[in-house]
């Protein structure tokens, strides 16, 4: 049994207290985008309350202010996924900036018949900047393959690695199915071959808190909005010598060294890749989400979730009809879901009647529903604010919505 008070967690997300269409919100999309507890939206109204400023480039107070406070929230994701140096933290606008940031650093370190491998449950996120990568450089993409419980089948993995082999990506957890990656094990294999590898946490960070030291991986890359900030502001973490080796993504003011119209030398890390006005503020706030979740606690934050993804499978499958996908053995509070006959979107749109919002569709994953041969699915995503009782409002509302479409 849990050691959180859930109800007084619930008291710090206002937006938890809504009506949809009349009924109690149960927010079930957490996958797609987390709440936003009180305290992060307070540092939000602060900073455009008191030191809205303009960083790295005012001697003034306020812009003082608003620097400290940006580069103290680096620190913050620094010590966050235990990475060795601030410097190897790159602010970016999400997970989709810092996966085509890398794709298009590889574009002058790759060449015509080289290797790069993608897992075959990826966001298309992780899928499309490598492909025009592939385009540009005439680097070629092998898939690695999954099982039908969603999990990745290493012995294929194994083979397809090879000389040849220069980049792997995958994601530590899938946003369609909740499966958790032995990224541990895909990064030793790739290393072993002198690959470099790409873990995309958008999913596992929610859940995982990663020390990307002890896993050696040499990039990660996750979105605030999935942990309790706000939206357009995420990180790519790179190794050092990495992110010396890439050219600059993006040209522009707060990247260059010095500029003349002949040449134009770059500046040192981080400030290479974080070219014009950042996020500021929602680089502040990404901090202060760190510094919540990480209050409560990331151990109790998993069991809980974990006690959540049980309650709501067990519930769940009473339901004549009803098939999970995603049935991997280490899996966070994800679940995926259709029912024999009815279009998942008819499910989703009877819930959100009753106040009850999940996902609908493909989550972004197309390959995956593929794989499964469906249109999409329904797809419930539990965070530590939710409780058992909304998990049977969903149940109940599953049923109804069964009862009305068939
Ligand atoms: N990868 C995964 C696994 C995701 O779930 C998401 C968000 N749905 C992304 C990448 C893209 O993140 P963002 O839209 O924040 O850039």
């Amino acid at each position: 049994q849990t050691v959180l008070d859930i109800q007084a967690i619930r008291k710090d997300f206002p937006i938890l207290n809504r009506k949809v269409n009349g009924k109690p919100l149960v927010y079930l999309d957490n996958a797609a985008t987390s709440q936003t507890p009180q305290q992060v939206i307070d540092v939000i109204v602060d900073y455009y309350s008191n030191y809205n400023a303009n960083i790295h480039r005012g001697v003034h107070t306020l812009s003082q202010q608003a620097t400290d406070a940006y580069e103290q929230a680096r620190i913050k994701i620094q010590k966050h996924f235990n990475i060795a140096k601030p410097y190897e933290v790159i602010f970016t606008s999400g997970t989709t900036h810092g996966i085509n940031l890398v794709a298009n650093g590889f574009s002058s370190i790759l060449k015509k018949g080289d290797e790069i491998l993608v897992s075959a449950m990826e966001h298309h996120s992780n899928i499309v900047p490598w492909q025009m990568l592939c385009e540009r450089t005439g680097a070629i993409l092998k898939v690695i393959p999954m099982n039908q419980d969603g999990e990745l089948v290493m012995e294929e993995y194994s083979q397809l690695l090879s000389s040849k082999t220069k980049l792997v990506f995958c994601n530590h957890v899938s946003n369609a199915l909740g499966t958790i990656n032995p990224i541990k094990k895909i990064i030793e294999k790739a290393h072993g071959l002198g690959a470099a590898v790409l873990v995309d946490g958008a999913q596992a960070s929610p859940h995982i808190k990663a020390d990307l030291q002890e896993l050696d991986v040499d990039f990660y890359t996750v979105s605030a909005h999935k942990m309790c900030g706000p939206t357009g502001v995420g990180m790519l973490y790179g190794k050092e010598e990495w992110l010396k080796k890439l050219p600059p993504y993006q040209g522009g003011g707060e990247m260059i060294a010095e500029v003349t119209f002949e040449k134009t030398t770059y500046a040192d890390l981080p400030h290479k890749f974080e070219a014009g006005t950042p996020n500021i503020c929602g680089g502040i706030a990404f901090g202060a989400a760190l510094d919540y979740m990480n209050l409560i606690g990331f151990d109790a934050i998993s069991q809980y979730e974990n006690e959540l993804l049980e309650y709501a499978t067990e519930q769940l499958l009473t339901i004549d009809g009803l098939k999970i996908y995603g049935t991997a053995a280490k899996k966070t509070s994800v679940i995926s879901f259709n029912i024999e006959g009815i279009h998942p979107y008819d499910i989703g749109s009877i819930l959100d009647k009753l106040g009850v919002a999940v996902r609908t569709g493909h989550h972004c994953a197309q390959p995956i529903m593929d794989f499964f041969k469906i249109p999409g699915t329904v797809r419930a995503s539990f965070s530590f604010y939710n409780t058992k009782e909304e998990i049977d409002v969903l149940v109940s509302g599953v049923k109804r919505a069964k009862a009305m479409l068939e």
